[in-house]
């Protein structure tokens, strides 16, 4: 698998990782022995970065993982998870909550430091307080070699943008905000090369949007967008192509974003995913899907406190 440099960590990750919110039944039920060949396979097909976070499940991604990397040399792969946010609406940032995350994250993964550590999903408290009270926590268990490099995920721009102005920070992870239905990831690209942040883009699917199974109960797109994208793959059906492939294929080309997590239980869908994005992309149909994916193209839905 191609790799590339993860920004001022000095890591080399694949630029396929692998997210494991579907090992937590996010998008459908998992038995705990499939989950577990699962990660095995993932490991074998040398995709050795995994992003976790205790909300996955809540817990049952992080346990699953655990238990099949028990046997698994330290040092074959890199580990990420998360802080912050434990069921869909629970929270908690404070310091005290983060450290005693990390530490039960650690028991749950049968480890004793995790590669990345990042504040799950910023946009749900104060961005000041992230920056003053959450990053010096963070310094703090860098320091005592608890996690070797840390960030923040989440989803509206602006807050990336605050952060990186106001906060020292190693890595970030944004999701959905590049795939073929939204680019705005592009806009902070400048800003990310400059403070030579490890940067990580999720969902290349748009969390299902853009695969054929369609998207969980959950999922916060609006009608037009699902509408759409519903449209584009069936376009590309009736052409015998595949739209989980270009979706795959656009995520992963771009030379700055150093990986791209996509989750799957499904290990059939893992070497489908590793081999079309060994292929070159069909530029004729990513016009036409792009044509039909316009009328939404960028456009985002509400997550997190209104003011950010
Ligand atoms: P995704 O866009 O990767 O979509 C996942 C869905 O696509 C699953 O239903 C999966 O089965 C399906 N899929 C994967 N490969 C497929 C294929 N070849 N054919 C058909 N279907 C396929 O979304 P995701 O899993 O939400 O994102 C990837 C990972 O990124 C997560 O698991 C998580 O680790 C991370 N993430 C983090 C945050 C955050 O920190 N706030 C948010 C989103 C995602």
């Amino acid at each position: 698998m191609k790799t590339r440099h993860l920004g001022k960590t000095g890591l080399q990750v694949p630029v396929l990782g692998f997210g494991t919110s579907p090992l937590g039944s996010m998008f459908s039920e998992v038995d705990e022995q499939d989950g577990i060949r699962t990660v095995h396979e993932v490991l074998d097909l040398s995709i050795n970065f995994i992003d976790t976070a205790p909300l996955y499940g809540p817990l049952k991604a992080e346990i699953i993982l655990g238990k099949a990397l028990k046997d698994v040399p330290r040092d074959s792969y890199l580990l990420s998870t998360k802080a912050g946010r434990y069921k869909w609406t629970e929270y908690d940032f404070t310091s005290e909550g983060i450290v005693l995350s990390l530490e039960e994250s650690l028991q749950r993964l049968n480890t004793d430091y995790v590669d990345i550590f990042q504040l799950h999903d910023i946009e749900y408290t104060s961005l000041e307080e992230v920056a003053e009270i959450c990053i010096p926590t963070l310094q703090r268990l860098k320091q005592q070699g608890k996690i070797r490099f840390y960030g923040v995920t989440g989803f509206p721009m602006k807050t990336f943008r605050y952060i990186l102005e106001n906060a020292e920070i190693d890595t970030m992870l944004s999701y959905c905000h590049y795939s073929l239905n939204n680019t705005t990831l592009l806009d902070l690209l400048p800003l990310v090369k400059e403070k030579n942040v490890g940067l990580m883009s999720a969902s290349p699917l748009s969390m299902g949007l853009l695969s054929k199974k369609g998207v969980p109960f959950w999922h916060p797109a609006d009608e037009e967008i699902k509408e759409l994208a519903s449209k584009a793959i069936r376009f590309c059906e009736e052409r015998g192509e595949n739209l989980e492939k270009l979706a795959l294929q656009f995520s992963v080309q771009n030379e700055q974003i150093p990986v791209t997590l996509v989750g799957s239980t499904n290990p059939k869908n893992i070497r489908r995913n590793i081999a079309w994005i060994e292929e070159p992309i069909n530029d004729d149909l990513l016009k036409q899907v792009q044509e039909i994916l316009k009328p939404i193209h960028n456009r985002c839905w509400s997550s997190g406190r209104p003011e950010n």
